[in-house]
């Protein structure tokens, strides 16, 4: 089984092309990713191909010598493209060196076709065990199964580039010239033109993924505290209450705000304001268990999700919440404007520390089917109005949840409800 050359290295050559074009286009901006990268290797194998091609067309200097070159420089490309997904700066001198030493050998060994191919196979292969094993280094967990793609398209090309060296050795395997058909020949360019193929896909389905990731987070995550949002609050929320509902769990819901905070901003101005709500969610976080979640509920109000926790330990959990807020000092810089500047002064060599008190309502107990994430946010918001009311810098408790009338009537009824008895 012996394909004809020149049109599978017409197939490596288009395909190249086509994905190098459409990494182009997709790697726009995207540096970080390594898709440019990726994109001038593969550039490199349809330039490197064609001069194999057109070898006997063009002069050997440029088809045998810079083809040969241009074959290893592509894993240049691969290896430094896979660095920078990585983050890791490339180590240009050392990836340098194997087509620095392709480019010797081929020089002198210009008329020795056995030993060339002998040696490119080998420099080749072990390139792209290199560029395998740098794959397998997951720095960045999320490239998820792209990787594995990745992995098994440079395995393909080290084993077969391997093979090729080895065979090349014996003058019976190799044939004596590139575009003459063979099995070992037909077998090296169609494990180059699936490599291309698979690896390639496996690269962008890599950066796919880290973006879907990174969108993940950031549609999760408020920016500027870094806790939880609104959204992936009630999420929380609405999976801990079902499963309260389900295990017949207790589960408590603190709503905290800060105190008089308009003040903080008008006397500060906001970019300091900013940092005092990043502060106090230091303190709540440093605090709560870690099975608990706290969130940034909307402006200065945060929310903490306490699952498997009765309304007394919430209780207590929040009196020390609100004891170590109060303690706590948001320090901060030189401070501007007229009102904040005696504030300069308080700190030895200028800033100033400025304290804040929150208040907050907890809302702890066992839940009913029926129930509802809005409910228990509902009643923790009842008492932290209480506590504004009842003067600030306290906690209150909501004993109870306001259920609608319909589901009080099933409760209440020991026919249709009979385990609301225990
Ligand atoms: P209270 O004790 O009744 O809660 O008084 P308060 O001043 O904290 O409450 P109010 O709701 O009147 O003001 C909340 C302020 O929080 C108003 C708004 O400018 C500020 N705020 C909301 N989000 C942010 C933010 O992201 N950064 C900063 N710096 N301020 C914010
Ligand atoms: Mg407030
Ligand atoms: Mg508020």
């Amino acid at each position: 089984m012996a394909a004809d050359v020149p049109t599978m290295l017409a197939m490596i050559v288009v395909s190249s092309l086509m994905m190098a074009a459409s990494m182009a286009v997709v790697g726009r901006g995207r540096r970080s990713d390594g898709l440019a990268r990726w994109a001038v290797a593969l550039l490199l194998t349809a330039i490197g191909h064609t001069l194999i091609m057109l070898r006997g067309v063009v002069p050997d200097v440029l088809s045998v010598v810079l083809g040969n070159v241009l074959l290893s420089g592509v894993f240049v490309g691969l290896i430094a493209a896979i660095y920078q997904f990585q983050g890791r700066p490339a180590r240009w001198p050392l990836l340098l060196a194997p087509p620095a030493l392709v480019l010797g050998f081929v020089v002198v060994f210009i008329d020795n076709f056995a030993a060339r191919v002998s040696f490119v196979g080998l420099v080749v292969g072990l390139q792209a065990v290199w560029a395998l094993a740098t794959a397998l280094e997951s720095r960045h967990a999320t490239v998820g199964r792209g990787q594995w793609l990745l992995v098994a398209g440079l395995g393909l090309e080290a084993a077969v580039l391997g093979v090729r060296a080895l065979l090349a050795l014996s003058s019976t395997a190799v044939a004596s010239g590139i575009l003459q058909a063979s099995l070992l020949q037909t077998l090296t360019f169609l494990a180059t033109f699936s490599v291309v193929l698979i690896s390639t896909m496996g690269f962008v389905f890599m950066a796919r993924d880290r973006a879907d990731e990174n969108n993940r987070i950031m549609a999760a995550i408020d920016p500027l505290t870094g806790v939880a949002n609104r959204r992936s609050l009630i999420a929380a929320l609405d999976r801990d209450v079902s499963r309260a509902v389900r295990m017949r769990e207790p589960i408590a819901l603190m709503m905290v705000d800060i105190d008089h905070f308009k003040r903080v901003n008008d006397r500060y101005g906001h970019p300091v304001g900013d940092q005092v709500l990043c502060s106090v969610v230091n303190v709540l976080r440093g605090r709560v268990r870690a099975q608990d979640l706290v969130g940034r509920y909307g402006g200065e109000e945060f929310m903490v999700v306490l699952p498997d926790t009765t309304l007394l330990g919430a209780e207590q959990l929040a009196r020390e919440l609100c004891r170590a807020v109060a303690e706590s000092r948001c320090r901060i810089g030189t401070v501007e404007g007229p009102e904040a500047r005696a504030d300069n002064r308080a700190e030895p060599g200028g800033g100033t520390n400025i304290a804040v008190t929150v208040s907050i309502g907890v809302f702890g107990g066992r839940l009913e089917s029926g129930d509802s994430w809005d409910m228990l946010i509902a009643a923790a918001d009842r008492a932290l109005y209480e506590a504004k009311e009842n003067g600030r810098n306290r906690v209150e408790v909501a004993m109870a949840l306001r259920r609608p009338a319909a589901q009080r009537a099933v409760l209440d009824n020991p026919d249709t409800h009979p385990v609301s008895r225990y």
